[in-house]
């Protein structure tokens, strides 16, 4: 069978040579973007993630400081942090990684950083402006999924979108942007009934419910586009040999490592209906840094008025 993967890796590594060639454009202005992170805890995923963020930026000639807190942090302290990095004209974008622990008001916290300079898109003004249909800023994974269907030509225009998941961070600004892109789109959630039949409905299905391996092949039309935003860690023996029966390469990193990573789709069982689909690594986890490395680019040149 001819492999049918969606490679995000690589459409990352093409955003990526872009956003490297519009850093070295704003070289020529005297311009070095700069990403600020706030990290609060010590959350070892986000620890991960955020060190991420920082060795992309500089691997592309941009600059990033992490200000890290105490996970007892006040809101005080942080709300402070923000209007500081808001005021530094050196800063260009800024992120809050997230989850926040518990005593934390998330809401309050993303409020508080400028618009201007809110790279993940979080922000009610961003967020008013895609609904609009005027995007200025946009949430990463859910811009990084359109750039995945864009430069693999999928066509999206007159297409029956599903996604399965409706939060601020994925489902609802996806749907804004499949929508702005004239596709039909549907929204499922916990409460939808019967997810299999409107899945079913999709010619473009997007997966991003959190929930391992929720979307089997009764969920998905034979020839229809599967785009897995999950992200799990698995770290018993018995699942991964249930999930990838055969899959010799994924027992042999999990014997190595003691986990692998899957996603929201049984993707051993729903890759032989799908024309393409996003494997899990290496499907939509790239593109969200990528698309973060390019809003930080962009809000460089929005906030200092040079054209793209
Ligand atoms: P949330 O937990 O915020 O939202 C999950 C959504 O899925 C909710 O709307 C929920 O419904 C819905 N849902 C949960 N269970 C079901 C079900 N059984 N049937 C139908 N809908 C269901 O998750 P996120 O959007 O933050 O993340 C989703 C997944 O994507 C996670 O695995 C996360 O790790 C991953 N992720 C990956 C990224 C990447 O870069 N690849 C980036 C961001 C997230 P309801 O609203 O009713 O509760």
């Amino acid at each position: 069978m001819a492999d049918n993967r969606l490679d995000g890796k690589k459409v990352a590594a093409g955003i990526r040579a872009e956003v490297g060639r519009e850093v070295e454009r704003l070289a020529a202005h005297g311009v070095v973007p700069r990403l600020d992170v706030i990290l609060v805890g010590e959350d070892p995923a986000s620890k991960v993630y955020v060190g991420a963020k920082a060795r992309a930026c500089e691997k592309l000639g941009m600059a990033s400081r992490t200000h890290r807190f105490p996970a007892d942090a006040d809101q005080a302290t942080l709300l402070a942090e923000i209007d500081r990095l808001n005021a530094d004209p050196e800063v260009d974008g800024i992120l809050v990684q997230l989850p926040l622990p518990d005593h934390l008001d998330t809401h309050a916290v993303l409020d508080r950083v400028d618009p201007a300079k809110d790279v993940d898109g979080f922000h009610p003004v961003n967020v008013g402006l895609l609904q609009q249909g005027r995007p200025r800023l946009v949430a990463c994974t859910p811009a990084g999924i359109m750039e995945l269907l864009r430069r693999e030509e999928i066509p999206v225009e007159g297409r029956r979108a599903v996604i399965v998941g409706r939060s601020d961070i994925v489902g609802k600004p996806l749907a804004m942007l499949l929508l702005h892109a004239h596709a039909t789109v549907t929204l499922c959630h916990s409460r939808t009934r019967d997810l299999a039949a409107v899945t079913r409905e999709a010619d473009i299905l997007v997966a991003a419910a959190g929930r391992l391996a929720l979307i089997g092949p009764d969920h998905v039309r034979p020839g229809a586009v599967v785009i897995d935003v999950g992200i799990h860690r698995i770290t018993d023996r018995a699942t991964v040999e249930r999930l990838f029966p055969g899959d010799e390469a994924r027992l042999e990193r999990f014997s190595a490592r003691g986990s692998v990573l899957a996603g929201d789709v049984d993707f051993a069982r729903v890759a032989p209906l799908a024309a393409r689909i996003t494997p899990v690594p290496g499907g939509v986890g790239p593109l969200t840094i990528a698309m973060l490395m390019a809003n930080t680019v962009r809000a460089a040149r929005l906030r200092r008025g040079i054209d793209g």
